[in-house]
């Protein structure tokens, strides 16, 4: 059973190809900043090209998939508009089913694809969605069942990430801005450097640990406050930048771990017995992050221990092989869509089961 989804909620273009046994025949991501540089949101001629050259990785005919996929929402009208023709049209043309998938469904779902058992998160799962729009702390009772414990009423951890990084005037990485912060600290080139930071770096706020609710825009407005006290991100030397990149990631993960904490205690109290804590979303590919919660995890449960579920970065961050999957499922009861579905650009994952 293959499956062609397309995944168009932001401004990243993809096409992939999955068996519902879990093989990822074809997986083609098309980076918009890498593609067109101008051009705001999706670039339209881009998918028929993904579609090309995903048949040609798994080697098949358009017409051996047995079903079309795409993303329904959240996301952006435009964005998810493009995808959501192109995949209608491609669908109806085949006659093939169609199914329109949630993106942070799929995201949630992602480890479920790449961790086959004994690894495989069983539910109730605990679910830390750390993206681009998105910080979500969910409980997972099954593939279309998501109670929110927790979220944020201002930004996204992962847009945070994004702004520091640029507000720093950090290094250019492929991967992205948030990924060229953690690469910013990692490296240890000026460590031993002399003199040392003639400024203090403050200590950012990070956890709010009563509460279990996010909020990210004290420490963003924290780490701004410092940047143009001290002239701006250019004129920060190395060294300070360096301190405070680390800081801002520390307090930014620090709340992430209380919250998954106090969650995963939370659910201890009603009830469900939770084993594994599956982590989803382009920030989950931080390695920060991944060896701080293996770390809290300990702490929180010392006796049961609890299974830390992360998908290969590439995985992580926006790709079409997570709506395959998602819509799997659905495909495999027979729920298909009408070719004349309609997209939803807001769509709370708790509406899935409703
Ligand atoms: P959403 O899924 O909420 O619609 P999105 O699809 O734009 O948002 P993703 O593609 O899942 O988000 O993730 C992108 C985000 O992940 C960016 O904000 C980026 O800064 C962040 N990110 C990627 N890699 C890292 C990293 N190594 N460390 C921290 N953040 C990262
Ligand atoms: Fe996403």
């Amino acid at each position: 059973t293959e499956r062609i989804p397309t995944e168009s909620s932001a401004d990243d273009t993809g096409v992939a190809i999955v068996t519902s046994d879990a093989k990822i025949l074809a997986n083609v991501v098309k980076k918009q900043h890498l593609v067109h540089e101008n051009y705001g949101g999706i670039h339209p001629y881009v998918a028929p090209g993904a579609v090309k050259e995903a048949l040609e990785q798994a080697n098949m005919r358009v017409t051996d998939v047995d079903g079309i996929a795409f993303t329904r929402g959240p996301g952006m009208t435009g964005c998810l508009g493009i995808g959501s023709s192109a995949a209608r049209t491609l669908a109806a043309a085949l006659s093939k089913p169609l199914v329109g998938v949630h993106h942070m469904q799929a995201h949630a779902l992602t480890p479920l694809l790449t961790s086959p058992p004994p690894e495989r998160p069983q539910f109730p799962f605990l679910t830390l969605l750390v993206s681009g729009g998105h910080t979500l702390l969910l409980l997972a009772t099954s593939v279309s069942e998501f109670r929110i414990l927790a979220s944020t009423p201002d930004e996204a951890v992962g847009r945070v990430f994004d702004k520091v990084s640029r507000m720093l005037c950090l290094p250019w990485s492929k991967l992205g801005p948030g990924a060229a912060l953690e690469e910013f600290c990692l490296d240890s080139t000026d460590d031993a450097a002399a003199p040392t930071p003639s400024v203090e770096v403050p200590t950012l706020p990070g956890a709010m640990p009563s509460i279990l609710g996010f909020s990210f825009s004290g420490l963003h407005s924290a780490v701004e406050r410092f940047v143009t006290a001290n002239g701006g991100g250019e004129a920060l030397d190395m060294p300070t930048k360096r301190a405070l990149a680390r800081e801002f990631q520390r307090a930014a993960v620090a709340q992430l771990e209380e919250k998954v904490q106090l969650g995963f205690e939370f659910c201890r109290r009603k009830g469900f017995q939770v084993r594994h804590v599956v982590v989803s979303g382009g920030v989950a590919s931080n390695s920060y992050l991944r060896e701080r919660l293996r770390i809290r995890m300990e702490q929180a449960s010392p006796d049961v221990p609890i299974a830390l579920v992360f998908p290969p970065p590439a995985l992580c961050t926006d790709n079409a092989a997570m709506i395959a999957w998602a819509s799997m499922p659905r495909f495999l009861a027979g729920d298909f869509d009408d070719y004349s579905i309609a997209i939803r650009p807001k769509w709370s994952i708790e509406e899935l089961s409703s």
